[in-house]
């Protein structure tokens, strides 16, 4: 019976959703050790404007686990996520961002900001937005030195209450980008109703570039009504020079990705940023 049933796919399915399931639980167990077991750490990929000068630094996380070697943050985060965890991985992400902000202050590297990754749930929990302002005026970080990255979901809980926390952040100078913009589920009109600095044109529209022309329709259309509602748009994922050139040529405003640099250790970040005015990455315009 148990092979008849394995042979319409059903039994072999589930079996499988099992080993799925189990590993999760397995990574979740060892999730919750990893910050007091030294392993995770934070890199930091540069973000570069139209003469390709860093002007921020997308901080992500990174999870050396013992057996597992590196487990990626789309692997664990939505676990975190999903079990309560990751408020306190979100505060040592904080952390220690703030840490690296102040260490490039005193070390006079100039830079607009760093972006951090907050998690839908981490934004709506208690008061988000209270507990930050508190944490970088203890550690002595500029508040303008902070954005943080929200994605779509973050929005879909209660607007008036996101739109409160968000003004509340905007007014003590932390600026906010959406995230992965183009693939969420909300709609539109959020935009105009929240107070945002940047959209981040998600990665699946920039791989796109040069297909065809409604790819690239797309992407024009998405730069014009960002810069119509007073947004600036970075571009995730620029891979090739002929993406950073169309995107140039659309007035695109900052951009990121493996083109300009991979997410760097904190040491290999700062070579970086003395490297790049002497290289002088080629632009068009
Ligand atoms: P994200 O915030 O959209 O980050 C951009 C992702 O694109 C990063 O993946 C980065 O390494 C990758 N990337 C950058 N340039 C290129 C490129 O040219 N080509 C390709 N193929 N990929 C590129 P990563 O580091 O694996 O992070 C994945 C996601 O995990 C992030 O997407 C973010 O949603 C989440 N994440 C990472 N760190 C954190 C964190 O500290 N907190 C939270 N809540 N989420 C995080
Ligand atoms: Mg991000
Ligand atoms: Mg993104
Ligand atoms: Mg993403």
């Amino acid at each position: 019976q148990v092979k008849e049933r394995g042979r319409d796919g059903y039994l072999l399915y589930s079996a499988e959703m099992e080993e799925v399931a189990q590993h999760s639980l397995f990574i979740q167990s060892e999730l919750r050790g990893a910050i007091a077991a030294n392993q995770l750490s934070l890199v930091y990929q540069p973000i570069v404007d139209s003469r390709g000068q860093v002007v921020c630094a997308e901080a992500l996380l990174r999870w050396n686990h013992p057996q597992m070697g590196n487990v990626s943050p789309s692997t664990f985060i939505p676990l975190a996520e999903g079990s309560g965890l990751i408020e306190d991985l979100g505060e040592w992400v904080l952390l220690e961002a703030c840490d690296f902000i102040n260490k490039l202050h005193g070390n006079g590297v100039p830079l607009d900001a760093v972006a951090i990754n907050v998690s839908a749930r981490q934004f709506n929990q208690g008061a988000f937005a209270e507990d930050l302002l508190r944490v970088i005026e203890r550690l002595g970080v500029k508040s303008n030195a902070i954005e943080l990255e929200l994605t779509e979901y973050a929005l879909l809980s209660n607007l008036d209450v996101v739109k409160q926390a968000m003004e509340k952040l905007r007014s003590a100078g932390i600026s906010i980008a959406i995230d992965d913009f183009g693939t969420g589920y909300s709609s539109l009109s959020y935009l105009q109703s929240i107070p945002l600095a940047r959209l981040k044109l998600d990665a699946i529209f920039v791989s796109k570039i040069g297909v065809n022309e409604s790819s690239n329709a797309i992407v024009k259309a998405i730069i014009d009504m960002a810069h119509g509602l007073n947004l600036k748009v970075v571009a995730e994922g620029v891979e090739t020079q002929a993406q950073y050139d169309f995107l140039l040529q659309q007035r695109c405003d900052l951009f990121q990705g493996y083109l300009f640099s991979r997410p760097l250790k904190e040491a290999d970040f700062v070579n970086y940023i003395e490297s790049v005015p002497v290289k002088g990455l080629k632009s068009v315009s």
